[in-house]
């Protein structure tokens, strides 16, 4: 690795803990194409690319149904643009920060390229917190936070999508904000409602293209995922179609989270058990722990904040695949992981696994996917969203899902062919990173220093 690059960039940003993480993730893997090409270091491509194109905050202040007036800060980090306009979901949740977003920012970069359609790298949010917040208080906010990020966004500028506490319900709201003050129907978010320019599958997409992108992978060993016995965390959208799609091809999930704890079910989360947990976090906004109520022969965990390792990944199965959140698996989990006998972990949830216990799972065999690469199909079929708004028209879900699994096994194709070609066959992670830093490198070379 470049180390010196590493500690200049960590000068430049000393109370950015996740985003010199995702740096430092993606510097100890591109050296060899930095090497290769040595032009992109004189050119100072890292740097560039460490460095936000721009970086909004703002002051979001709103009427609580109290009538109390509230304040939250807004952000937009408009990471990269050199191959398509700023793409990158929105986060709602009291842990947002600018070193959260400057993370998902700089791994959105490297995700979009890989999906072969022209997005550059963005990732916004508040520190909002809508959990326990009423439908009212939900939309004023997001009209006070679109009264002031509708001046930075639009279709060809810069199209947000959702992610943490950001789902249908905030994009209808964000959505109309926008039309409303612009005084224009354009596709200028990606998760947009089926009926108003949305594109079918797009909920599902992630989750989905998760479990596709793990079947290629099992497939490289003449393994499926049929059969196999896995571990989800989170309940919220990626969670929910990854179960879905794990039982579609035959699996059994036995595990599902929210941020207070976790359920086992050695039955498995079945069809039936699934919609349950569909209503009961989508439309009921309730804790997982109700599902044991519900289904009294699964055993809820409450999370321990001070463990310095969670249970949840401590149980014997095949697959792993976390979809909550970022640094969700340390050292501890990634070595029970081993111990407990998995054979593969897709990331759904964007850095859910430390650096460490990323070597961990690497030095012991575990097939281990990235997220820039195994949750890129949520990205991908938000630029499928934005072709069929801009050529106004709307695909069947046939039609969307045959392109998603394309996406998916072209990014795994990709990974794997440039892991082999850099001299370190079946490294997803090395695989993902040069290959979608030569892209982006390869274009911001071509339009110079801007
Ligand atoms: P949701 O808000 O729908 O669900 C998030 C889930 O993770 C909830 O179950 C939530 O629990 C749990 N969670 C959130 N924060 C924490 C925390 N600090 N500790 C423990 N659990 C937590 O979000 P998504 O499913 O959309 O996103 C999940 C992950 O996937 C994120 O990392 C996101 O960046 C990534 N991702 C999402 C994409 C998308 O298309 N939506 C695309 C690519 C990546 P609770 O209900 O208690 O908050």
């Amino acid at each position: 690795m470049d180390q010196a690059l590493l500690d200049s960039i960590k000068q430049r940003n000393p109370y950015e803990p996740e985003f010199l993480q995702a740096v430092e993730e993606v510097l100890t893997t591109i050296k060899p194409a930095l090497d290769r090409f040595p032009e992109y270091r004189k050119l100072r491509i890292p740097e560039r690319l460490a460095e936000p194109e721009r970086q909004i905050s703002f002051r979001v202040t709103w009427l609580d149904d109290q009538g109390d007036v509230q304040v939250n800060r807004g952000y937009r980090i408009q990471m990269n643009s050199a191959i398509g306009p700023y793409k990158g979901g929105l986060r709602f949740h009291p842990s947002v920060n600018v070193s959260v977003l400057k993370f998902l920012a700089f791994e959105q970069i490297f995700k979009n390229a890989l999906t072969g359609i022209p997005m550059g790298g963005a990732k916004g949010g508040s520190d909002f917190d809508p959990k326990g917040k009423s439908e009212n208080e939900i939309m004023k906010f997001c009209q006070a936070f679109m009264s002031e990020l509708s001046r930075h966004i639009s279709h060809r500028l810069d199209v947000p999508a959702g992610d943490i506490g950001v789902g249908g319900r905030e994009i209808g709201y964000l959505f109309g904000a926008y039309k409303k003050i612009k005084n224009e129907f354009t596709g200028v978010f990606t998760g947009k409602g089926i009926g108003w320019g949305g594109s079918l599958l797009r909920t599902e997409a992630t989750g989905y293209g998760l479990i596709y992108f793990a079947e290629n992978m099992l497939h490289t060993r003449g393994d499926s995922i049929k059969g196999k016995t896995c571990l989800v965390s989170g309940s919220g959208n990626v969670a929910q179609y990854a179960i879905e799609k794990i039982n579609k091809m035959g699996g059994k999930v036995i595990t599902a989270s929210d941020s207070s704890g976790f359920i086992v079910d050695e039955e498995g989360i079945d069809k039936q058990k699934l919609e349950y947990l569909k209503d009961l976090k989508n439309n009921r906004r309730g804790r997982i722990q109700e599902y044991v109520q519900k289904y009294p022969k699964a055993v809820y965990h409450t999370s321990e904040a001070s463990a310095d390792f969670n249970p949840l990944w401590n149980i014997k199965a095949d697959c792993a695949f976390p979809c909550a959140t970022q640094n969700e698996i340390n050292e501890k989990d990634a070595n029970n992981l081993v111990k407990n006998g998995i054979r593969l972990l897709g990331e759904g949830a964007n850095m859910p696994v430390s650096i460490e216990g990323i070597h961990i799972l690497q030095d012991n065999g575990i097939m281990y996917a990235p997220g820039k690469a195994s949750n890129a199909g949520g990205v991908g079929t938000s630029g499928l969203e934005m072709t069929q708004n801009f050529m106004g028209v709307n695909w069947s879900r046939e039609e969307v899902d045959k392109q998603l699994q394309h996406i998916m096994k072209t990014i795994h194709d990709t990974c794997l062919a440039v892991a082999n070609e850099y001299g370190k066959p079946g490294n997803y992670l090395v695989g993902a990173n040069i290959a979608g830093f030569l892209k982006v490198a390869n274009a911001m070379k071509a339009q110079g220093m801007v």
